[in-house]
C-alpha cells in the first residue's frame, strides 16, 4: 500500500491503451515475482508443506500480479508486461507451455497442474528434480529443458493468455511475454540417452506450431503486442544458430500478422552479426536492447543504422543493479537515439527484467538516508523509466531530475565512498604481479614435514551443521538480548564440540565449523568498510529461494581482524592443525551488488587487500593452514568470450594478492617476528641488523614461508577452459565439488594437464541426505587415483556441511576417514 501511495503522489493514475505509439513511450521488460516481502516464497513453502491449499497459493499470486500491474499503470507505463510472473521459473513455464515434460514425470496430457509442475521443479518422493543451472551470468537459476527427437509438443498451459485476460479485466492492457523459440532451444539440453549429432535446433519445426497456437489465442483475447525474449542473441552464436532466428521468425510471420512483435535482448551487447540478424527479422516490429551492459550496441545502432519501420526499445535503466539511474546521462543517450529513430519510434525501457533487483526501497527502514538516496529498486526503476519518457515528451519533472542530480553528486563526492589510502593501495597493485616466493612443489614438501600429514590427508570444507540453537544465539546477540560474553561463550563451546568431534573422527586438518557465520559473504561484508545491508533486499535465486546480497557502495577496507579470534580459539583447543576460513575477493564481489562507478576489478582488488590483511594476521597468530573460498570464480566469467581472458587474469591475480604473503619477495618473515625492523634505526646499523637477522633466521624463516599452506575451495567441477587459471591461482590445495559430475573433473586431468598442487575432489555429495558407505567413498578415491598423483590427493566432502544434520555428518565422515585409512595401507 505504501508503495502505491508513493507512486500515486508522484503521478496521476492513468489508463493507457497500447495502440499506436505517438510519442516516446515507456516499457518494463519484466518484474520480480517474489513480492515486496517475499509473499510468494512463504505461500509456496506453505503449500509445499501442506499447510495451505492450491487456492491459497493462487490467491497470493493473483494479488501480487495485480499490485504490480497497477503500480506500473499508475506510473504511466505504456508497455506493461504480463506472463512474467512465475510460480517457479519462466523457462519451466515455457516447457510446460510446450508440453515438453520428460516422460518420467508421467504426464499423459491435458493442462499441466501444480503436481507435475512442482515435481519437475523440485522432484518428489520417487523422482529427482530436473537440472537447474545459472541464468546467463546472473545469480538466478532456471530449470533446464530436456529435449529429444521422441518428445511430442503440444500446448499444455494457457498461462500466457490467462494472465493477459486477468490484467484486462482489471482494465490494464499488457504486452504478454514469452520466451522466444530459439532461445528456448539454445538454453535446453539433450535428454539422457540422446546422441550428440541430434541438434536441438532441429526441434524448431515442432515447437513453432505451439507458439503459433499461443499467439493466435493472445490475438483472439485482444492482445495487440507480444514480447518474445531472445536473450541468447547476446552470446557468441555461430551462423547456424543465427540462421535459426531468421528461420523461426519467417515461419512465425504469418501468425504474427496483425500483432506488433517486440524481440527483446538483454544482459550484454549484441554482436554485429546478431545485430544484422535481429534487425532483419520478418514479422518483427520492435527490438529491445540492453544499453547498460556494454557500449557496442549503441555504436552499432549509430553506425549500421536501425530499420526505419521498427521501434527501438532502449534499455537504459539497469535491471541488474540497485543504483539510481544517472538520469541526465540516460537522457543524453535517449536524445541521441531519438535523433536516429525518431520520437514516435523510441521507447524507454529497462536493460533486462527487473527480476534481478530487490522489489521496493520503501521497505528499507534501517538503511542510512544518504546511501538510500543513491539507490533504486524495481519499484523505483519503474518511476525512473517513466520520468525519462516524460522528459522526452517535453513534460520533464524538474524536481525529480534535480533530486536525482543531487544524489548523483553526493555519491561522487561522499567521504563514505572515497578513501584515498585504499584507492592508492589498490591502484598500486595493478601493474605488479603477486606470486609466492617458492614454487608449489617445494612448498608441498616443506608443508608435509611441518604438518606431518599422512598420505591422503582428510579435511572438511569449513562449515559444520547450523543448528536451530546456533541461529538463535546469533539472532539474540544481534538483537542485544544476550551479552557479548554470553555469545562468545556459546560460540566457543560450539567450536570446542566441533574440534573434539573431528579429533574423535581422526580428521587430519581441522576446521572451527563456522558457527558464528550466517552466510559466507555477509559475515565478511558486515565487518568490512564500504558495505551496506538491506532488510528486505531479496532477489530470487531459484524457486522460493532468495538471496539478500550486500551492497558495496564505497572503497573497501578492513578496520580490524575478522576471523582471528575464532580461529585462534579453535587452535588453542587442539594440537592438530586448524584451517582458517575466509571467503575470497571474487566470491565476495560476485555475490554482492557492486559499484557501477568503477570497474569490477578495482573493487575486487580492494577486497583482495582487505582479505590479504586477514591472511597475514591469521598467519602471524599461528594458524598453519588457511582456506580462501572462491566458490564463485567460475560464475563471474563474462558471457562474451572475448572478455573472459581479461576477467580470469584479474580474478586470479586478486586471489594471489590475498595469499602471496607480504614478505614473499624479501625473504624476511613477518614484522611481528622481528618487530625491531620496524624501528627507525640508523642506516648502517639497520643493514648490519638485517644481515644478522638473515643469518640467524633465514633457515627457519623460509621454512615458515614454505609451510604456510593455502587451500581454496570451488563449488563446481567444470574446469574445462579454466584449469590453467585455477593452476595460476597457485594455491597449495584446491578442494572441489565433484560428486554430481565426477567425470567432468577427472577428464580434465585425463587429458594430461600438468598439475602439481594438492587437490581434493569431493568424495561424497553433501547436498543429498544419503550417507555414503566407506566402500562407495573408497571406490571413488580409487577412480581419482587412476588420474591423479597419490601424493597430491586430499580426501574431503564436496562442500560445507552447514545444511546437513549431525546424524548424517557423523556417519558420513566416519566412513570417509575409514576409506582413506584403508587405502593408505594399500598404496
Ligand atoms: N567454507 C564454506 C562452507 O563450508 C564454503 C561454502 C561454499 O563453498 N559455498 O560452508
Ligand atoms: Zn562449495
Amino acid at each position: 500500500p505504501s508503495l502505491l501511495n508513493l507512486s500515486r503522489r508522484l503521478r496521476r493514475p492513468s489508463f493507457i491503451q497500447i495502440g499506436r505509439v505517438r510519442a516516446v513511450a515507456s516499457h518494463i521488460v519484466g518484474y520480480p515475482r517474489i513480492g515486496p516481502k517475499r509473499e510468494l516464497k512463504f505461500a509456496l513453502e506453505s503449500f509445499w508443506d501442506g499447510r495451505s491449499s492450491a487456492e491459497d497459493l493462487e490467491k497470493v499470486a493473483k494479488d501480487l500480479r495485480m499490485s504490480i500491474w497497477k503500480q506500473m499503470a499508475d506510473a504511466g507505463t505504456k508497455f506493461i508486461p504480463s506472463n512474467t510472473f512465475s510460480y517457479y521459473d519462466h523457462i519451466l513455464d515455457t516447457t510446460v507451455m510446450l508440453g515438453a515434460v520428460p516422460h518420467r514425470y508421467g504426464w499423459t496430457g491435458g493442462e499441466i497442474g501444480f503436481d507435475v509442475y512442482f515435481s519437475m521443479a523440485r522432484g518428489d518422493a520417487t523422482l529427482p528434480a530436473m537440472e537447474m543451472t545459472k541464468w546467463f551470468d546472473t545469480n538466478y537459476h532456471y530449470i533446464v529443458p530436456e529435449l529429444g527427437p521422441d518428445l511430442k509438443f503440444s500446448c499444455a498451459s494457457h498461462k500466457a493468455v490467462n494472465e493477459y485476460k486477468e490484467a484486462k479485466e482489471l482494465g490494464i492492457e499488457t504486452i504478454p511475454v514469452l520466451v522466444g523459440p530459439v532461445s528456448y532451444l539454445l538454453l535446453s539440453k539433450l535428454a539422457e540417452g540422446i546422441e550428440k549429432p541430434f541438434s536441438l535446433l532441429s526441434l524448431l519445426q515442432k515447437i513453432i506450431p505451439v507458439y503459433k497456437e499461443v499467439v493466435s489465442e493472445l490475438k483472439a483475447a485482444g492482445a495487440t503486442w507480444v514480447q518474445l525474449d531472445e536473450p541468447t542473441l547476446v552470446l557468441d552464436l555461430d551462423s547456424d544458430q543465427l540462421k535459426a532466428f531468421t528461420d523461426a521468425y519467417t515461419q512465425l510471420e504469418e501468425s504474427l500478422h496483425g500483432l506488433n512483435v517486440l524481440v527483446e535482448t538483454y544482459f550484454a551487447d549484441v554482436p554485429a552479426d546478431a545485430y544484422r540478424v535481429v534487425t532483419g527479422l520478418r514479422g518483427v516490429s520492435a527490438i529491445g536492447f540492453d544499453l547498460v551492459h556494454g557500449e557496442k550496441t549503441l555504436e552499432l545502432i549509430q553506425d549500421l543504422s536501425f530499420p526505419s519501420d521498427k521501434y527501438l526499445f532502449a534499455g537504459v535503466v539497469d535491471g541488474r543493479n540497485i543504483w539510481a539511474n544517472d538520469l541526465s546521462a540516460s537522457l543524453r543517450t535517449l536524445k541521441t537515439l531519438e535523433g536516429i529513430v525518431g520520437k514516435d519510434k523510441l521507447v524507454v525501457s529497462t536493460s533486462c527484467s527487473l527480476l534481478h533487483t530487490p522489489v521496493d526501497l520503501v521497505n528499507e527502514t534501517k538503511l542510512d538516508g544518504e546511501i538510500k538516496s543513491w539507490l533504486a529498486f524495481a519499484a523505483q526503476k519503474i518511476v525512473e523509466v517513466n520520468e525519462l519518457a516524460k522528459a522526452l515528451r517535453g513534460e520533464k519533472n524538474e524536481a525529480f531530475f534535480s533530486a536525482n542530480a543531487a544524489a548523483q553528486a553526493s555519491r561522487k563526492s561522499s567521504p563514505r565512498v572515497n578513501d584515498k589510502a585504499v584507492q592508492e593501495a589498490a591502484s598500486a597493485l595493478r601493474g605488479s604481479d603477486h606470486r609466492r616466493a617458492t614454487p608449489v612443489t617445494s612448498r608441498l614438501d616443506a608443508q608435509q614435514k611441518k604438518l606431518n600429514l599422512p598420505i591422503l590427508p582428510t579435511t572438511t570444507i569449513g562449515s559444520f551443521p547450523q543448528t536451530r540453537y546456533l541461529r538463535r544465539i546469533r539472532r539474540e546477540y544481534k538483537e542485544s538480548k544476550i551479552s557479548e560474553a554470553e555469545y562468545v561463550k556459546a560460540i566457543k563451546e560450539e567450536i570446542s564440540k566441533v574440534v573434539r568431534l573431528q579429533e574423535e573422527l581422526d580428521i587430519d586438518v581441522l576446521v572451527h565449523g563456522e558457527p558464528e557465520r550466517n552466510d559466507m559473504v555477509e559475515y565478511f561484508g558486515e565487518q568490512l568498510k564500504g558495505f551496506a545491508f538491506t532488510v528486505n533486499g531479496w532477489v530470487q535465486s531459484y524457486g522460493s529461494r532468495c538471496v539478500k546480497p550486500p551492497i558495496i557502495y564505497g572503497d573497501v577496507s578492513r578496520p580490524k581482524p575478522m576471523t582471528v579470534f575464532w580461529s585462534t580459539a579453535a587452535q588453542s583447543m587442539t594440537t592438530r592443525p586448524i584451517k582458517g576460513m575466509l571467503t575470497g575477493p571474487v566470491t565476495i564481489l560476485s555475490w554482492s551488488f557492486v559499484r557501477n562507478d568503477q570497474p569490477r576489478f578495482e573493487t575486487c582488488y580492494q577486497i583482495a587487500l582487505a582479505i590479504k590483511n586477514e591472511v597475514e594476521d591469521l598467519e602471524a597468530a599461528g594458524i598453519p593452514v588457511i582456506q580462501i573460498d572462491e566458490a564463485a570464480l567460475r560464475e563471474g566469467l563474462p558471457l562474451c568470450k572475448s572478455e573472459q581472458a581479461f576477467y580470469l587474469e584479474w580474478a586470479v591475480h586478486a586471489f594471489r594478492i590475498t595469499s602471496c604473503g607480504v614478505q614473499d619477495t624479501t625473504q624476511i618473515r613477518s614484522p611481528r617476528v622481528f618487530p625491531s625492523l620496524r624501528l627507525n634505526l640508523p642506516g648502517c646499523i639497520r643493514i648490519l641488523y638485517v644481515i644478522l637477522i638473515m643469518l640467524l633466521g633465514l633457515k627457519s624463516d623460509s621454512n615458515a614461508l614454505n609451510t604456510f599452506m593455502i587451500h581454496t575451495h570451488m563449488c563446481y567441477s567444470n574446469f574445462n577452459n579454466i584449469i590453467h587459471s585455477i593452476i595460476d591461482m597457485d594455491a597449495d590445495v584446491v578442494t572441489i565439488e565433484n560428486s554430481r559430475s565426477a567425470d567432468k573433473l577427472l577428464s580434465v586431468f585425463r587429458e594430461g594437464v600438468r598439475y602439481h598442487a594438492g587437490i581434493g575432489p569431493g568424495v561424497y555429495d553433501i547436498h543429498s541426505p544419503r550417507i555414503p558407505s566407506a566402500e562407495d567413498i573408497g571406490n571413488r578415491i580409487n577412480k581419482m587415483l587412476a588420474v591423479l598423483e597419490k601424493n597430491a590427493l586430499w580426501v574431503n566432502p564436496d562442500c560445507g556441511l552447514k545444511t546437513r544434520k549431525y546424524s548424517e555428518v557423523i556417519p558420513a565422515l566416519t566412513n570417509m576417514v575409514a576409506a582413506a585409512k584403508l587405502l593408505r595401507t594399500q598404496l
